[in-house]
């Protein structure tokens, strides 16, 4: 007996204690991507720094500047802020110009500098909308959740993570994913299989996870301050294989699914995680979903969940509960999986915390 938890961006978005010193900053969405990462490029100059803390920033600003009408600099972020740019649609643009044009096409396993400079842009972006003290309401969250609820993060950041991990409810074995290492305020350590609580699948990756392309172990960052730092840890050079010593840019990547339609699944770590998620949802009674958009690009959840329902392990008839502001694309979909007379809203995280009181 269980809750399945669906979370998404927007259930970040709920972050409101910031104390970066741009102000007003919120947890980036879909459509206001560009425009949160403006403010970032700008109060830091990264598009002045040649060698900066990410790697091809200036090709990546020329090229959008070039495709959306914008000229070709190097330094002008004004196009950021025109409303035709979306995550999803910038990064889909990289990811599949790479596969359909590029020489070798298919066979480019491996993201390319855009899509690698896109990446290091969402990370900093993360990185400097969630500085400050632990989410209050994620705590909440936490709080409520038991022992078999499971939850499906879509979300890079580790807002959930540190509120469950701070509760004893989380240990690294929660990820399910294979870490050898992990590192912690001691310094590299193997990482312990310890039972964990709840079971947490970032089915996107996360921004703590690295993996060797070296020797191919994968690293789990555990202690908050070096993942604030990852940029600068990784391009720097700072970072260190614990393995195989090798600290190479280019041999320490980041394991994460860029939101772009067609989707990597041939890494074997990544495809694991998703092939393993319907066996963990055995007993679940309920769902919620918060914050996720459920865009048509999700098509590899929608896959995943009409499988489950058609293999019976998710009754068709389960009560859901979708916490958004913005419901209708959500729901659609979810009743189009589901039975929709068993579907309930909330307007917000919030709302839905203070009601389940
Ligand atoms: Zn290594």
């Amino acid at each position: 007996m269980g809750v399945l938890y669906i979370l998404g961006a927007g259930c970040s978005w709920n972050y409101d204690q910031c104390n970066s010193p741009i102000p007003g900053l919120r947890p980036p969405l879909n459509n206001d991507f560009f425009k949160v990462a403006k403010k970032i490029a700008d109060k830091y100059q990264l598009e002045a720094k040649f060698g900066g803390p990410i790697l091809g920033f200036d090709h990546l600003l020329r090229d959008i500047n070039s495709l959306y009408g914008y000229g070709r600099s190097e330094e002008d972020t004004t196009v950021f802020n025109d409303s035709r740019l979306t995550l999803e649609g910038v990064m889909n643009h990289f990811y599949l110009r790479r596969q359909i044009f590029d020489e070798g096409g298919l066979l480019n396993v491996n993201p390319d500098s855009r899509t690698n400079a896109l990446n290091e842009l969402l990370a900093c972006a993360l990185a400097e909308t969630l500085k400050g003290p632990p989410c209050r309401k994620h705590a909440k969250l936490a709080s409520i959740m038991n022992p078999g609820d499971v939850v499906w993060n879509f979300n890079y950041d580790l807002l959930m993570d540190n509120a469950l991990y701070g509760l004893n409810k989380m240990s690294d074995s929660g990820y399910i994913i294979r870490f050898d290492y992990t590192l912690t305020r001691a310094g590299w350590q193997e990482t312990r299989d310890i039972n964990s609580v709840v079971t947490v699948l970032k089915l996107h990756g996360s921004l703590n996870w690295l993996q060797c392309g070296h020797c191919g172990r994968n690293l789990l960052l555990r202690e908050q301050k070096s993942v604030s730092a990852f940029s600068s840890t990784i391009l720097g050079g700072g970072l260190e294989c614990p393995k195989c010593k090798s600290s190479s840019v280019l041999s320490i990547r980041r394991l994460i699914v860029p939101p772009a339609g067609l989707k990597n699944f041939l890494d074997i770590d990544m495809r694991y995680l998703w092939r393993t998620a319907p066996s963990r949802c055995k007993d679940i009674e309920r769902i919620v979903v918060i914050g996720y958009r459920f865009s048509d690009m999700d098509c590899e959840l929608e896959v995943m969940l009409r499988t489950m329902v058609q293999d019976r392990v998710l009754r068709a008839d389960l009560p859901i509960t979708i916490v958004n502001p913005d419901p209708d694309m959500v729901r659609a979909k979810f009743a189009s999986i589901f039975d929709q007379h068993n579907i309930s809203q909330e307007h917000d995280l919030a709302t839905f915390l203070e009601n389940l009181e």
